[in-house]
């Protein structure tokens, strides 16, 4: 007699809904924070070239095989601190997750930011407090120190800028909530090459900060690259978690590949960073949208029946996230990916249609 899989599997991951992934075939995709530009011709043919020199029958290097030397001064890592590499930002994540999950251990984020913070939570069965944002999706900053003073977090997740919303809190407040946080706080920097600031300056300084980032809204959300910084103290123990052969050696070499060619991605970031306001300019220009203010690639919007927005630009081939039902707060929002200037035009005349 075989147990049925509703009573193995545990009840509260029955009761949940797989990530959703929309099918992008034949769409101009602006749903996913990804960089629309592949790498030119030449340096393709290049990163072939090394890629077929790996050895795919081995194991990766344990300790990254150099990437987090080169991620070090890529990224501006200060040399107290050390370095985390994981399978994606998405598993630093779960490895800070599990290492602190005792029990009665609580996990906090902001709300509306990352689904990923809670998702771990629960996954991880510690408790979970979401601290709401304002209205515009500022901060409010006394609310989250009552929360903090309140509840103790072991860890607490800030995005810098914050996805879904694009903005970016100030540098002052976050240092305040760091301040007052008993427990760990991971300033996760997804979008910091799209950013005016970073935390990465304090990491191995501030006792109790992490700063985490990933490679993959550059331009290698392919390629599953995230890493952390903080002082050894914490990473020597995060690091026990994570699984040894986490970064394969495909990704290695690529994350090197495409570390030796920084500037080109350097330069994407700057060109993404123009489309912005100028999407986010011709957004406004629209009746009844309100753009929010953005220094992540993509840009967040509100507006009376998004929905028949969102349905429009999907009958016109452009896939963008429809925000509503993710959050209360987030209804009749929504999200378009920064893409190249052809994409953004084509965005922008559909548009034009639908408002006409
Ligand atoms: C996209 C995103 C991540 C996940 O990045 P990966 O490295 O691709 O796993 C993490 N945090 C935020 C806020 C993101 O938007």
């Amino acid at each position: 007699m075989k147990l049925p899989v509703d009573q193995l599997i545990r009840p509260d991951i029955l009761a949940m809904k797989a990530y959703p992934v929309a099918a992008a075939e034949g769409f101009i995709k602006l749903d996913a924070m990804e960089n629309p530009w592949r790498l030119s011709q030449d340096l393709l043919v290049e990163l072939g070239r090394q890629l077929a020199e790996a050895h795919i029958n081995r194991y990766p290097d344990p300790s990254g095989g150099g990437l987090k030397e080169m991620l070090r001064v890529a990224a501006g890592i200060p040399g107290n601190a050390d370095i985390l590499l994981g399978n994606g930002s998405d598993e630093v994540i779960t490895l800070i997750t599990q290492a602190l999950a005792r029990p009665g251990a609580t996990v906090m984020a902001l709300e509306p930011s990352f689904v990923m913070y809670k998702l771990n939570a629960v996954f991880s069965r510690v408790n979970y407090v979401g601290v709401p944002l304002n209205h515009d999706f500022t901060l409010n900053l006394p609310v989250l120190l009552d929360a903090i003073a309140k509840n103790q977090p072991a860890v607490l997740f800030l995005a810098y800028p914050n996805n879904p919303t694009g903005n970016r809190y100030s540098r002052d407040d976050v240092l305040a909530v760091i301040e007052a946080s008993p427990g760990l706080v991971v300033i996760d920097e997804a979008y910091g090459p799209f950013s005016d600031d970073s935390l990465m300056d304090l990491a191995g300084s501030v006792d109790n900060l992490i700063v985490m980032r990933t490679l993959s809204k550059v331009g290698l959300a392919g390629i599953r690259l995230g890493y952390a910084a903080g002082q050894p103290k914490w990473i020597a123990e995060l690091d026990k978690v994570r699984p040894p052969y986490n970064i394969n050696v495909l990704t290695q070499i690529t994350a090197r590949f495409a570390l030796t060619h920084s500037g080109v991605f350097e330069e994407q970031a700057a060109a993404l960073r123009r489309e912005r306001s100028h999407l986010a300019e011709a957004l406004a220009a629209y009746p009844g949208v309100r753009v929010y203010p953005s220094e992540a690639n993509f840009l967040t919007i509100r507006l009376p029946e998004a929905d028949l927005l969102y349905a429009w630009l999907k009958s016109r081939r452009i896939l963008i996230k429809n925000l509503g039902g993710m959050h209360p707060m987030l209804e009749n929002c929504l999200r378009f990916t920064v893409g190249s200037p052809d994409e953004n035009r084509a965005v922008i005349a559909a548009l034009d249609e639908y408002f006409r």
